[in-house]
């Protein structure tokens, strides 16, 4: 009997298969999962934990399916590996009984290609079952779940020691921030949540379904992590100013700019993502001006007061929250990004009045999507200098700014707290 396809671990097998083999982004494979929407709730949640976890601990179960063969597994049997995968996160991350990690895993090798692999699944994964955690246990998670690439550029920026607590960052579920349209109000005690020096406020992971949260349905808040608030709030008080926002969606930032009173103009090149950003801002209650354009070629009616500019990126810094990343990019991808990000720079520059402000940030660990795109705007002599982040802007945080005042958040600050998304932000004036 083949299984069912809308039984969770099938369903977590293809999606798998999508994101290793397609490179499709993790969420955007679980939205194709048309099946998906088929699922109970709970179903649903355990399909993406098992995919989570896949990815999040990919290097140690390699290591693991390895150890157990005496022949590497063939680069054509990947359906088998990720079977394999999919039985060692339940086996020996998610305490799943062997018996039932072992069966159902065996179960997903039906049809010609593999139903002739199932007793090595079986061999494997009851070997497994045995020796699984003392394996495990002697394992470097850190290192072996992170790309040799992305390990060497962190160690290079911020030191072996710090790549290390990053990478350790990147093994645990997040917790889940939320933004208070305005003030703190008694919104932390309806939600059970606490309040961060930074003001957001902090579920634990796993707080379930957010559109049955207190307060979705009045707009009185917006799911954002505690770093990425902290770019917008860099352009001080924006009540009656016009801002504009480029690259917006699906438009966190554009949200507390206009909850701040600013007049917001938010850009952004992909129309959909702009829907998403004005469906975003009617649950909230809120209001800005969206223009679709290529922010490298658009220049708006009269120079601005202040310009936000969050690129796209590597998105290396948010990988706690999208365990794909790391398998999803390359080094080969940076030189496009950096092309773009210095580009879009350019054009941001080229918006802003006499003593106007410019806030360049990347979700990006990576310094030539930070650090090194300003000191290039600078160089080429844009008329601009930095304005130096101030402890007090950020809840008395002062180990997040860097030796030039720049901001850089790391998974790994607050991490006692639950950690925060990377993020890299500088702020700038035109004289
Ligand atoms: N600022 C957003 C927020 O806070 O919700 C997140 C922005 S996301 C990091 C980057 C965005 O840049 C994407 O929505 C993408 O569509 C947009 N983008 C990429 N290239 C662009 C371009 N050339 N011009 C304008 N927007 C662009």
């Amino acid at each position: 009997m083949p299984k069912a396809a809308d039984d969770p671990r099938a369903l977590a097998h293809r999606i798998l298969q999508a994101v290793l083999h397609q490179r499709r982004p993790l969420d955007e494979a679980l939205a194709a999962a048309g099946k998906l929407d088929a699922l109970a709730s709970r179903d649903r949640a355990f399909v993406r934990l098992l995919c989570a976890t896949v990815l999040r601990r990919r290097g140690q179960i390699d290591a693991l399916i390895d150890h157990c063969l005496d022949r590497p597994l063939k680069p054509k049997l990947s359906e088998v590996r990720d079977i394999l995968r999919l039985g060692i996160a339940q086996l020996v991350f998610l305490g799943t009984p062997a018996h039932a990690a072992v069966s159902t895993a065996v179960a997903l090798a039906e049809g010609p290609r593999l139903a002739g692999h199932k007793g090595l699944i079986n061999a494997v994964l009851r070997r497994l079952a045995r020796e699984g955690a003392e394996l495990t246990a002697a394992q470097d998670a850190a290192r072996l779940n992170t790309p040799g690439w992305l390990w060497r550029a962190w160690a290079a920026a911020y030191g072996e020691a710090t790549a290390r607590a990053i990478a350790e960052a990147h093994l645990s579920d997040p917790p889940l921030d939320l933004t208070l349209k305005d003030g703190p109000d008694d919104w932390a005690a309806r939600l059970g949540a606490r309040v961060l020096a930074t003001g957001s406020l902090r579920l634990p992971p796993g707080a379930g379904d957010i559109a049955g949260l207190p307060g979705y349905g009045e707009g009185a808040w917006w799911v954002q992590d505690a770093a990425a608030v902290l770019p917008a709030r860099l352009l001080g008080a924006v009540a009656g100013k016009r801002v504009i926002d480029l690259c917006a969606a699906p438009g966190g930032k554009t949200a507390q700019l206009a909850a701040a009173g600013a007049e917001v103009t938010a850009v952004d090149l992909s129309p959909p993502r702009l829907d998403r950003l004005s469906a975003n801002l009617a649950r909230l209650g809120l209001a800005a001006e969206t223009v679709a354009a290529d922010a490298t070629a658009w220049r708006p009616p009269v120079p601005a007061a202040a310009v936000l500019l969050d690129a796209p990126c590597s998105s290396t810094g948010t990988i706690r929250r999208h365990p794909d990343i790391p398998w999803l990019k390359r080094a080969e991808d940076l030189p496009a990004l950096t092309d773009l990000q210095g580009r879009l720079l350019a054009a941001a520059a080229g918006m802003i009045a006499p003593g106007g402000l410019l806030v360049y940030a990347t979700c990006s660990l990576l310094p030539e999507e930070g650090p090194e795109r300003v000191a290039a705007l600078l160089a080429d002599g844009a008329p601009f200098e930095r304005v130096p982040v101030e402890p007090g802007e950020l809840g008395g945080l002062s180990e997040l700014i860097g030796p030039q005042g720049d901001l850089r958040t790391l998974p790994c600050h607050l991490a006692e707290a639950g950690g925060l998304d990377g993020f890299y932000v500088a702020r700038l004036r035109r004289r």
